[in-house]
């Protein structure tokens, strides 16, 4: 299989696009370390994998904690003996209120996880890449990290960040054989966005419905869309795409 042998981890690997992900990693022959601030979740996505005969480990980690993100990393690469692959995918929406109404506490939550949880996720892998000869970082960026929206003022600017994020490092590091991509998904029902669908004034099925007709393909996306780009970008069928962006997004940003 495309991914046999190698060693992937996912962070926010509990949910939606993440445990979407770990699957098909899984399913493709990796090793799978499944990490997520909630414990509980990322067990039962490695109870999941097992089950279908794959192999995969959890991790609790909440990609703001510096010093945790090292421990993990270093304990992943201890238990299956490298890694090769890096799936920055823990995030959060954050608030959505306009920009001046939002306090520096609620500003500073989003970056803290969506910018520095990548930072701090791709300094302490790239040790563990280079000693693996190689590898692929796949950081999840977002439509958001491409086109504006009146909306999500926070979001917007961690998603820009983790574009020119990813191509500043594939540039860094593309001479050691590791390559880094974003990706961009359009909205897709998940646990984040059910979340803004519940906290919409107009109800979960109508925000649902406005949210389809935003996308020229007819509808929202579902993880494993999202999951099937990462597999590929994490896998050497991706071996001379570096620094790009994988748009997946049902026509959202082709107008
Ligand atoms: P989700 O909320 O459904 O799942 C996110 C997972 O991350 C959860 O399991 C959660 O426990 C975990 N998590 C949250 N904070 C964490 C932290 N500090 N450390 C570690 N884990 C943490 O989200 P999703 O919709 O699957 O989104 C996954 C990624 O894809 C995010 O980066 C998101 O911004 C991006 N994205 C999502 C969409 C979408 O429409 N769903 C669109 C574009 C981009």
């Amino acid at each position: 299989k495309r991914l046999d042998g190698k060693t992937c981890i996912v962070t926010g690997g509990g949910n939606g696009i993440g445990k979407a992900t770990c699957l098909r990693l899984a399913s493709e022959g990796a090793y799978v370390a499944v990490t997520d601030i909630d414990d509980g979740d990322a067990k039962s996505v490695c109870e999941e994998i097992t089950a279908q005969g794959g192999t995969a480990e959890s991790w609790p980690l909440d990609v703001a904690d510096a010093d945790a993100v090292h421990q993990v990393f270093d304990a992943v690469a201890k238990r299956f003996g490298q890694i090769d692959v890096v799936v920055n995918n823990a995030g959060i929406s954050g608030v959505n209120t306009p920009t001046h109404e939002i306090s520096e506490e609620e500003w500073r939550k989003v970056i803290d996880i969506n910018v520095n949880g990548v930072f701090f996720s791709t300094k302490a892998a790239i040790p563990h890449l280079k000693k693996a000869g190689g590898g692929s970082i796949v950081n999840l960026s977002s439509i958001y990290g491409l086109v504006g929206a009146p909306d999500l003022p926070p979001y917007h600017a961690s998603k820009g960040a983790v574009r020119l994020m990813s191509k500043t490092d594939a540039l860094l590091y593309a001479k050691e054989g590791i390559r880094v991509n974003s990706v961009h998904p359009g909205f897709i029902w998940t646990p984040l966005v059910e979340g803004l669908a519940k906290s919409s004034d107009e109800g979960v099925e109508a925000f649902r419905k406005a949210l389809d007709d935003l996308h020229p393909i007819g509808h929202v996306g579902a993880p494993e869309d999202i999951a099937a780009g990462i597999a590929y970008l994490a896998s050497d069928d991706a071996k001379f795409v570096t620094g790009s962006e994988l748009v997946i997004d049902g026509g959202y940003t082709a107008r």
